[in-house]
């Protein structure tokens, strides 16, 4: 078995890391980043990028580069109104009801980017381990329901990876402390990102780790303090110039960006500038940005958002029956828990000390690869209980919710609740499975109505049916029925939401041919600049040695020449470069051999 990565596939940012023997290592990318902006861009032209680069192409081309697709895995497209405002690029409805993302006419679901951005992460993983990289663990915030664990394992597969585990961000931050500390402990993970807030309490008891009771808003994150400022900036403008941009899209992604940058500044700085030329121009020519940001005024602005946390961390605390006194240590995690008024806010709140022992952008990760470590035996004095973070059960008459496995209790677990016939011969019974607090069916989250079918005819009430509702280690949901014979096969289960296996599949070896020809364009790529470099060097040694060199020699030389500059010229024959760039090599060799070697560099 090779490698078992572990991933942070985060909103804003995603991390990749493994252990290296017994220690969790951060995998550095392509560009030489730890940390992978998890973002696709698609070029005018079809080709597509993932991370940094195409984070760049988000100023000139934002219909086409898909950021903070994580806020759409899992959801139906009627879930995802509050989301949809706040990204640049088209959101619609797939066929299934899920929420998808339309680039050029075409149709991507959340699941698809996402496997974009974890093959990014597995051939990053692959180059830095030099051997191929099959396994991994995805982390995803505790309060992730089914669907979007489904998803995110989909995702998971059609990037090639089989994922062997999805684990909550908080308990992988809760790893990482138990790892480094060896200690029992109550912490609090407090972690603001960029599109999401979560708090959890883990109790830490002797290496093993029950995670008490978490909360979240995945609709609470950088991005927002970000939009914040966006529309400061937009006021600012207006009251100098008398234009609203407010709704010109190029301009608001420049304004988000100068936004993000002065955000960034303003946990270090006391104040900055953001300066904006040629923001706009109208008849009286262009119009500029320039104006002075105070750290005193981006927590006035942010303060309502950071009051958000401290409430969840509150009701947090009254969930899990604990009082402040009662929390050893709070881990810090995301980005923007490196804001100074964050951190002041959470100290207040806890009256406690921050663990400062690791990067808020990398313990995730890390404890992704403590987790990996774990399954793969490599880590043995960890282990990690994690729960249930919203209640599973169905609908039951006059569309009100039954638990069958309450909020909060220790996964892996399972519930069998026997189901019977309400009419005479009745063939079917439909069961529809939610995920929720609320009393009402209504207001839960449906993860679909099962159809078990083909029962026998009998009066009613007479088949009894075993429903086996079990929740995996995952957090991912099952649903298996057998009757009353044990005859398994007799009743059929379809959940209709999310990718079929088969969409799966196709997604799968579409993204492996585009990881194909990636390769074979990578490949065509080095052999192009082989043969460049071989007929720079060639021109060289001839404009040096042209003194020297005898007619027929010269000749050849242009020959050898005018055949590298064609081979070029049909830059896509990769055998035709090849052949070429042996054939300069020779032609090199006898060059110099006649020359009495002469260097030729
Ligand atoms: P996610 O978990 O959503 O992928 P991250 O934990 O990587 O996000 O956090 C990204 C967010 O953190 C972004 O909104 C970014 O602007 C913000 N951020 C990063 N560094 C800082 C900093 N020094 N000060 C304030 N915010 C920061
Ligand atoms: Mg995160």
């Amino acid at each position: 078995m090779g490698k078992v990565i572990g991933i942070d596939l985060g909103t804003t940012n995603s991390v990749v890391a493994y252990m290296d023997r017994r220690e969790p290592r951060v995998i550095i990318n392509e560009e030489g980043g730890r940390v992978t902006p998890s973002v696709v861009g698609f070029s005018k032209t079809g080709e597509r990028f993932v991370g940094e680069i195409a984070k760049r192409q988000m100023l000139i081309n934002p219909d086409a580069t898909i950021h903070s697709v994580k806020r759409f895995m899992g959801k139906r497209y009627r879930e995802a109104a509050r989301d949809i405002p706040l990204v640049n690029y088209e959101v619609a409805e797939n066929r299934n009801g899920d929420a998808a993302v339309k680039v050029s006419g075409r149709l991507y679901s959340p699941q698809e980017l996402s496997a974009m951005i974890l093959q990014k992460l597995k051939s990053s993983a692959e180059d830095f381990l030099g051997e191929p990289v099959t396994e991994a663990i995805i982390t995803v915030p505790a309060h992730f329901n089914d669907r979007q664990r489904q998803a995110t394992k989909d995702a998971g597969t059609i990037a090639g990876l089989n994922v062997l585990r999805i684990i909550n961000e908080p308990t992988a931050a809760a790893l990482a402390y138990v790892h480094d500390r060896r200690k029992n402990a109550t912490i609090a993970v407090y972690d603001f990102g960029g599109g999401t807030f979560d708090i959890s309490i883990v109790h830490i008891d002797r290496e093993v780790g029950e995670v008490r009771s978490t909360r979240g808003n995945n609709a609470l994150g950088g991005a927002d303090l970000d939009r914040l400022l966006v529309d400061w900036l937009a006021e600012q403008f207006k009251e100098e110039h008398s234009i609203d941009v407010s709704a010109d899209k190029i301009v608001r992604q420049r304004l988000r960006d100068a936004a993000e940058r002065a955000k960034i500044e303003l946990s270090t700085a006391m104040e900055t500038e953001i300066h904006l030329p040629f923001l706009v121009a109208d008849a009286s020519g262009p119009r500029h940005l320039q104006v002075r940001l105070s750290r005193a005024m981006f927590e006035t602005l942010a303060a309502p958002l950071f009051q958000q946390t401290i409430t969840e961390c509150r009701q947090v605390m009254e969930e899990s029956k604990l009082s402040p006194a009662d929390i050893d240590e709070v881990v810090m995690v995301g980005g923007s828990s490196r804001i100074p008024r964050v951190k002041e806010l959470v100290k207040e709140f806890f009256n406690r000390p921050l663990n400062h022992a690791f990067n808020p952008d990398e313990v995730v990760a890390i404890g992704a690869a403590i987790q990996a470590g774990v399954l793969e035996g490599e880590v043995k004095s960890v282990t990690l209980l994690d729960v249930t973070n919203l209640s599973l059960g169905i609908e039951v008459e006059g569309r009100r919710f039954a638990k069958l496995i309450p909020k909060n209790t220790t996964i892996p677990a399972q519930k069998v609740q026997l189901v019977s016939t309400v009419v005479d011969n009745q063939r079917a019974v439909k069961i529809h499975v939610l995920q929720g607090e609320s009393a009402l069916a209504t207001e839960n989250v449906s993860l679909g109505e099962f159809e078990l079918v083909g029962l026998d005819p009998a009066a009613r009430g007479v088949p009894r049916i075993e429903v086996k509702f079990a929740i995996d280690a995952s957090g991912i949901v099952n649903v298996s029925a057998r009757d009353g014979r044990g005859l398994q096969n007799q009743v059929t289960i379809r959940a209709p939401t999310g990718l079929s296996k088969l969409e799966i599949e196709e997604a799968r070896s579409e993204a492996q041919a585009h990881e194909d020809r990636r390769e074979a364009a990578a490949e065509t790529k080095d052999l192009r600049f082989a043969v460049e470099k071989q007929i720079v060097a060639l021109e060289t040694f001839l404009r040096e040695h042209k003194a020297v060199l005898h007619r027929q020699d010269s000749s050849e030389a242009e020959q050898a020449l005018k055949r590298g500059r064609m081979a070029l010229a049909k830059s896509t024959d990769k055998t035709n470069l090849e052949d070429t760039s042996n054939y300069l090599k020779r032609f090199a060799a006898h060059l110099l051999d006649k020359m009495g070697g002469v260097q030729l560099s």
